[in-house]
């Protein structure tokens, strides 16, 4: 399967996003007029006939569509997804809408296929040889114009933009994926984690809380961390680039956009301490951080800190904490 645009749907719990209902009027009318193959992608919970029916009212004849309900809230997982799925379709357009949740997708999609982006469309005018798009920059000040060529690339639009135009309706074909047919990447593998972590208690009710950050390289690096928190009996939390690359779910984020905490003790490690992050972590009343950088903003805040690298000082926290535990039986 192959086509020339590729539309992410958004829908909440089975309706239609009304900008994704512009999105896929435009380009129904576009594949009606120019022979254009548009292909829809639609994805997560609640997708019933009735949504792919609406699709077709819009003028779209092809659906890929994945069912599943955990990846409303994990960007890295929906854009390894998308990514997979555009190798696959190899579209020379990725269209998004221009929403909260494709602010922290479209640009991880991007990166993984190595295209441009733009977002705030504004205006297309799709030809077989050139797209012109127009978009607002320099917040709202001006309108950029883009030519593209042969190159791929991925676009947000924004809503109220595009109108809905009357299309011809067609009963769509659809493709259903399953997890097992998209390639095993790394953030398909955090999944088993995430489901453990469930259990977990909420962030903001955790006595002790083990934040990692950037500086833990790799989802299966998270076993050297749950390692320690069980000895503490810890909650583990992170900050919002580890949540946005899918290792730990959104509802643990700690910070600014995510969840203020007041833990008894946190063990932050790999962290920068950049305001965004601290805003989150200033109630706790004892923090260690671990840093490799003996300049990390993170000092300021801690109580005390252990500059080194996560990747030695962990094992031996560990240890010693278990040590310290089977004496105090
Ligand atoms: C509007 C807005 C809201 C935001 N909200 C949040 C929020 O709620 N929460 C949040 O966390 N961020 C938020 N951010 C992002 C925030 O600005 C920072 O980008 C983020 O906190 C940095 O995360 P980090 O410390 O994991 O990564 P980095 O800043 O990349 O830091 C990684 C750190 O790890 C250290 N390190 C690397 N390798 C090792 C190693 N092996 N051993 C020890 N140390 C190592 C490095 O020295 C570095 O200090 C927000 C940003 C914006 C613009």
């Amino acid at each position: 399967m192959s086509c020339d645009v590729l539309v992410i749907v958004e829908h909440n719990e089975g309706r239609l996003k009304n900008v994704s209902s512009e999105i896929l009027s435009f380009f129904g009318k576009i594949a009606t007029d120019n022979g254009v193959k548009v292909v829809a992608f639609i994805f997560g919970d609640h997708i019933s006939e009735k949504l792919y029916c609406d699709i077709g009212k819009l003028g779209i004849r092809e659906i890929v569509s994945h069912v599943n309900n955990e990846l409303d809230e994990q960007p890295g997982l929906v854009a390894g997804m998308i990514a997979d799925l555009a190798k696959k379709v190899k579209p020379k357009l990725i269209v998004m809408a221009n929403t909260v949740k494709s602010r922290d997708s479209a640009p991880m999609i991007a990166q993984k296929l190595d295209i441009e982006m733009f977002s705030d469309i504004l205006n297309i005018d799709y030809k077989k040889t050139v797209i012109n798009l127009a978009r607002l920059v320099y917040g709202g000040k001006a309108i950029e114009k883009i030519k593209l060529l042969n190159q791929q690339a991925l676009i947000t639009v924004r809503p109220n933009v595009l109108g809905n135009d009357e299309n011809e309706a067609f009963i769509p074909t659809i493709t259903k994926l399953k997890t097992n047919e998209l390639p095993r990447t790394q953030t398909y593998l955090t999944k088993a984690k995430i489901t453990k972590e469930k259990v977990q208690k909420p962030i903001n009710e955790a006595d002790v809380i083990i934040a990692i950050g950037r500086g833990l390289r790799r989802v299966e690096d998270l076993i050297m961390v749950n390692d320690l928190a069980r000895v503490v009996n810890g909650v583990i939390g992170s900050t919002r680039p580890v949540v946005d690359m899918g290792f730990v779910r959104r509802s643990h984020q700690i910070g600014q956009s995510g969840r203020s905490v007041s833990p008894r003790l946190a063990i932050l490690l790999g962290i920068s301490g950049q305001i965004q992050f601290v805003a989150g972590i200033s109630k706790a009343k004892t923090i260690i951080a671990v840093n490799k950088d003996s300049k990390a903003t993170i000092f300021k805040s801690a109580d005390y800190g252990i500059v080194g690298d996560i990747y030695s000082i962990v094992p031996i926290l560990t240890r010693e904490l278990k040590k310290l535990k089977l004496q105090n039986r």
